[in-house]
């Protein structure tokens, strides 16, 4: 379009485009900032604005007025309105537009009145106020230009503070003269308690404890509700929050639990140098959850008291920005803008941050850089309960919940994570009511969340929705599903209203309430929108790629390769630049990764046989099977890779798998189609004895999916989860491939007595598990019985360690008890226990005819000289044992003096090892010279 042309010319022929921009988003905001500029500079006297801005009609004919009342205005206000239009619109919607000549748009002279001098002002006053309403308001209430009423009016929730401020303005404009001076005084107050340049020190202090003031409580506003809880204020986040799992490994590789105090405290500091703290959890484990409890208590001043400014951001919308920002404006513009003292912020001295990500988001390379790593692990069993029972008021349906997830513990299991938790809570009606589906995977439980938001909506609310109901609601779904898959694709989880109307979403769709308005202190007027998870974008994408009948064939492989393939361009992603993409290299791409690994998993769930007649009328059968088909592919074909990469063993050694990390991934998408064939299928094709899981993230649900598929493989493995967070619930999940399973691994793994009795109780029964390791978990004497039974029983196990538990003389007395009948276990452990002289005696009694016992520990258990005599007895008598572990006790010279003895009958101990134990190193000396076998 030429630029000679005149700005009339220029509106006439670009009206349905100058429409389509200042109503495009569906918000009013563009209009309502072009119309503040009209009136500074007097294009629109009053009577025009009210006449454009009529609330009661649509945004399209408010704009449609405004263009018509200025094209009559002549020449000088189009080019006006022009100009106006360019200053407000961001760049991306004036793509392909024509504003015509440049021209500022400024007030005319000074008005004389106090209405005519707001009015001039009103651009830069909308955007000063919008942080200050509540002062401002306070003076016009003090000074009795305003009532209650009025204030109430300016402050309905449903404006964005910018409306509010348009609000107060026009009211002001309402009652005279007298308000609007009011107004102006209080400004010029406000900008009269500027600083004394002169007391610089003072006054940035003064300054400063103002901005906190102010950013403390807009972070309370901010942090107050979760927003998966959406608009209707039923919870605040004080009503529901409840705590999650926290752990982390110091420096000696111990593992420690931590309270929400400690996630910036010096617990578990790895780094002292370093400034970040990194808090990482699978998705849904309830990360976001505990940043926003850590801000709201650091408004209300009850932690990080000695933190003296809190900024909270979210990388996701971050990654929404296009234009470069200085530190100032990403913190003044996205959190929180001071009203004064701008450039005296001393924000970057001794700066913490605390940052969240997925688990295998960072890689080795950049976590050298961090503080410290704390792991969120979701909710614990009482967690579970705890959050069941703040959801619901009323105590007998939160039993009544609870108990139904007591019943189905696959379910139970997926509640440990907290945004299953809140969707099985949430939908507690249709679990109860009972479903022809009895929810088991995570793609059922997010089928009962999108029944639940469409039944919510229906006409007949009270109605059960018909069968067809995702038929019914196919369009929105594809809609959504369309955003939601582009979104992930482009690392985009935050949207404009441009962006929906362009998918075609419109208001009725967007009141669903999949998608909410973004949360943010940021000052922005766009509004813009983001599913209510990401986990739900994850779905709506993966329902999109199942039911879209127009997707090109590849989708779905495409979909299964992407961990395989480098993802979109580092450098769109937030923060992106600050990676060296030489040092992180594979790393980088990973962390996009698991949004779509998440898809691929529903993907696999909405093709499962279970979901076939929900999805019968949606998708023609044809395509239906060829994706399935793709899926199954795509699965066998990323297990060969695994199995692919399994080295050949070394002689003497078991031919072993370590799992790499999506090696989980596919075994959950295979549990999520719920097909016992193709399970069994991939099995048969994996050959090994050992299969080493540790450090997976492998919780309850992780153990579910294992279960499911490692149950059909052809011969036993050693199964090794250690530190994962597998828990009693994981447990119970593990039991239908205990049969195939010679070797359990469980150390550290948060396991109680309880799972200890529901595992032996099926290990009883398995042939081939023979081995248990169960190091630093939550045993206690309670569970002995439970071993002395098994051993009583099973007379081919061959090894129990059970170090680092709680387990005292009680405990190895029951243990003994069983030992005693036992004629094949070859490995004892019980370090660091608290047996003592008494539980020693047991156990050395007990094991006394044993013709098998090959290693025994008792490190660190207060065994004293008593206890070691003991054992001297079974030295004495065995032919088998070869090594006896007895470091950091309290044995003195008489007790070393019996092992001596002992030892003289003895010739199959090659080692008997006492360090740390009551004796002096002259002692020590003197005593390995009379026994060479052993070792101080
Ligand atoms: P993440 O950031 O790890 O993806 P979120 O913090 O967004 O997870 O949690 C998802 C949802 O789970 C929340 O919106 C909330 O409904 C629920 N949730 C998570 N953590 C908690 C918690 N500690 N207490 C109560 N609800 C929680």
């Amino acid at each position: 379009m030429s630029t000679t042309m005149t700005a009339h010319q220029l509106i006439l022929k670009q009206r349905a485009e100058l429409l389509a921009v200042l109503c495009g988003g569906g918000s009013a905001e563009p209009l309502d900032c072009v119309l503040d500029l009209l009136l500074a500079c007097e294009v629109l006297v009053w009577e025009d604005y009210l006449s454009i801005r009529v609330a009661e009609k649509p945004l399209c004919s408010n704009v449609r007025q405004l263009l018509d009342m200025v094209y009559d205005k002549g020449e000088d206000a189009c080019s006006l309105l022009l100009a106006a239009m360019s200053q407000v619109l961001p760049e991306e919607q004036k793509a392909g537009l024509c504003f015509g000549k440049e021209c500022a748009v400024v007030g005319k002279d000074r008005p004389d009145t106090a209405t005519l001098t707001l009015l001039a002002d009103r651009p830069v006053l909308v955007r000063k106020l919008r942080d200050n309403i509540d002062g401002a308001l306070n003076a016009l209430l003090t000074t009795g230009c305003f009532t209650i009423k009025d204030c109430d009016a300016v402050q309905l929730p449903v404006y964005t503070p910018s409306q509010q401020v348009r609000k107060l303005l026009d009211q002001v404009r309402f009652k005279g003269e007298t308000a609007a001076k009011a107004l102006l005084q209080y400004l010029e107050q406000t900008e009269t308690t500027r600083p004394n340049p002169e007391d610089k020190e003072n006054h940035l202090s003064a300054n400063c404890l103002l901005y906190q003031k102010k950013l403390r409580s807009s972070v309370a506003a901010q942090s107050h509700s979760l927003s998966t809880y959406g608009g209707t204020g039923r919870f605040s986040l004080d009503d529901i929050y409840t705590d999650g799992l926290l752990e982390v490994t110091d420096g000696s590789g111990e593992t420690l639990t931590l309270g929400l105090e400690d996630v910036v405290g010096p617990l578990g500091t790895l780094n002292e140098d370093a400034d970040t703290v990194l808090v990482s959890g699978e998705a849904g484990s309830g990360k976001s959850t505990l940043l926003q409890r850590l801000h709201l208590l650091w408004a209300r001043e009850a932690l990080l008291t000695n933190t003296f400014l809190l900024f909270p951001f979210s990388c996701r919308k971050l990654n929404a920005e296009h234009r470069e920002l200085s530190l100032k404006e990403l913190l003044f513009l996205h959190c929180c803008w001071p009203d004064r003292g701008q450039d005296e912020g001393t924000l970057m001295k001794g700066v913490m941050k605390v940052a969240t990500s997925r688990p295998q988001a960072v890689g080795p390379s950049l976590k050298r850089y961090l503080r410290k790593e704390v792991l969120l692990k979701g909710f614990s069993p009482g967690g579970i309960d705890c959050f069941v029972k703040k959801h619901h008021s009323d105590p007998a349906m939160a039993r009544r919940v609870i108990e139904s997830l007591q019943a189905n513990t696959v379910l139970l299991s997926l509640c440990h994570i907290p945004v299953f938790c809140w969707i099985v809570t949430k939908c507690h009606q249709e679990l109860l009511g009972g479903q022809d589906v009895i929810p088991q995977t995570i793609t059922d439980v997010y089928l009962l969340v999108l029944q639940h938001f469409f039944q919510r909506k229906s006409p007949q609310s009270q109605g059960v929705l018909g069968k067809a109901w995702l038929e019914e609601h196919l369009d929105t779904v594809l809609k959504l599903g369309q955003l939601a898959l582009e979104g992930l694709e482009t690392s985009c989880y935050v949207f404009s209203g441009y962006e929906l109307q362009r998918n075609g979403l419109k208001e009725q769709d967007v009141s669903l309430g999949f998608l909410i308005y973004c949360n943010d202190l940021s000052v922005t007027d766009c509004k813009r929108y983001e599913f209510l998870h990401i986990t739900l974008q994850c779905f709506f994408a993966a329902l999109y790629v199942v039911l879209n009948r127009n997707s090109d064939r590849s989708a779905v492989s495409r979909l299964f390769q992407s961990q395989y393939r480098q993802l979109s361009s580092l450098s769109q992603r937030c923060l992106g630049h600050c990676i060296d993409s030489s040092v992180e290299g594979v790393e980088s791409h990973v962390t996009e990764t698991p949004n779509l690994q998440i898809t691929a998993q529903f993907v696999s769930g909405l093709l499962s046989q279970r979901h076939h007649n929900l999805l019968l009328e949606c998708c023609p059968i044809a395509v239906r099977e060829r994706k399935v088909k793709q899926v199954v592919k795509s699965l066998s074909k990323g297990m060969q890779r695994h199995f692919k990469s399994i080295p050949r063993p070394v002689e003497g050694e078991k031919k072993s798998m370590h799992a790499m990390p999506s090696f989980v991934w596919l075994i959950k998408c295979i549990y999520e189609m719920q097909d016992n064939s193709i399970a069994q299928e991939t099995m048969a094709k994996l050959d090994v004895e050992h299969l080493k899981l540790t450090y997976c993230n492998i919780g309850p649900v992780e153990c579910t999916a294992l279960a499911y598929v490692l149950k059909y493989l052809r011969n036993p493995v050693g199964l090794q989860l250690d530190n994962n967070s597998v828990g009693d619930v994981g447990v119970e999940q593990l039991l239908p491939c205990l049969h195939i399973c010679h070797s359990l691994y469980l150390r550290n793994n948060n396991i109680s007595d309880e799972g200890i009795r529901k595992l032996l109780e099926k290990g009883m029964k398995c042939e081939s598990f023979q081995k248990i390791a169960l190091f630093n978990n939550n045993l206690t004497d309670a569970c002995t019985q439970h071993f002395a039974l098994l051993l009583k029983s099973k007379q081919n196990f061959l090894s129990l360690r059970l170090g680092n538990n709680n387990i005292t003389s009680q405990g190895a007395e029951q243990l003994a008890e069983g030992l005693s009948y036992n004629q094949s276990l070859e490995f004892l452990g019980l370090w660091g226990n608290k047996i003592g002289d008494s539980g020693a005696e047991a156990l050395a009694a007990a094991l006394k005819n044993s013709t098998t016992l090959i290693w025994l520990s008792l490190v660190d258990n207060g065994v004293g000289s008593a206890g070691a005599c003991a054992l001297a007895k079974l030295i004495s008598q065995s032919k088998t044992l070869e090594q006896l572990w007895l470091n950091k006790n309290c044995i003195s010279r008489e007790g070393v003096e019996c092992l001596i003895e002992a030892l003289k009958m003895n010739s199959s101990v090659k080692e008997v090892w006492l360090r740390g134990n009551n004796l002096s190193p002259e002692e020590e000396e003197e005593l390995s010279k009379q026994e060479s076998r052993l070792t101080f």
